[in-house]
């Protein structure tokens, strides 16, 4: 399969970090509220259709995005991260070569007959542990703007990264050089008060 990415665990990667994203931050409310845009999720993750999504895909998926989620929140705590994708692969994972539809021999993560629920879980349990054991703890992380936090992965020249896009870092130098730029006039007008 070679270059064949749809089934490696840099896709079920970002799909993890996507799902997680999903979840209500500061700057919008839940955004996997219904199965059309789980639907959309994987569609835009390459996920070859036929895509069918159910009531109760749903809310496997919604499980499972909390249960990622924790992962990202335990970020830099080596022990409970282990812990957290440890526990989620015991009951999710269940890793076997497959070929079928014409497609060569490829790694399912998932236990057979699992939703999408099951797979959004088992997989992307797999790729964070993968990551984490190819890169360390810090490869995951949340965005350190305080009204985003959303989650992000650093690898490659990205390992220092500390916000999950441009938007976010321009963001919070904005508002920092706003914050410099009151206090300044602040203490002028202090010292004329
Ligand atoms: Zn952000």
């Amino acid at each position: 399969m070679g270059a064949d990415t749809r089934f490696g665990s840099t896709r079920w990667a970002r799909l993890a970090v996507a799902l997680v994203n999903t979840e209500p931050s500061p700057r919008h409310g839940d955004l996997l509220t219904e199965p059309a845009r789980l639907r959309e999720l994987l569609l835009a993750h390459d996920e070859p259709e036929p895509v069918v999504v159910t009531d109760v895909d749903l809310a496997e998926a919604r499980a499972a995005r909390t249960e990622l989620a924790a992962v990202f929140t335990a970020a830099g705590d080596e022990r409970r991260i282990a812990e957290l994708l440890n526990a989620l692969l015991a009951r999710t994972a269940r890793p076997r070569l497959v070929g079928h539809d014409g497609v060569p021999l490829h790694l399912h993560v998932d236990a057979p007959d699992s939703t999408w629920g099951g797979w959004l879980a088992a997989s992307g349990g797999m790729a964070l542990a993968l990551a984490v054991a190819e890169h360390g703890v810090d490869v995951l992380a949340r965005c350190a703007a305080p009204d985003c936090r959303h989650a992000l992965l650093r690898q490659g020249p990205g390992r220092t990264r500390r916000y999950c896009t441009a938007t976010c870092a321009a963001r919070v130098r904005v508002a920092a050089h706003r914050a410099q730029v009151r206090d300044a006039a602040a203490a002028q007008l202090d010292e004329r008060g």
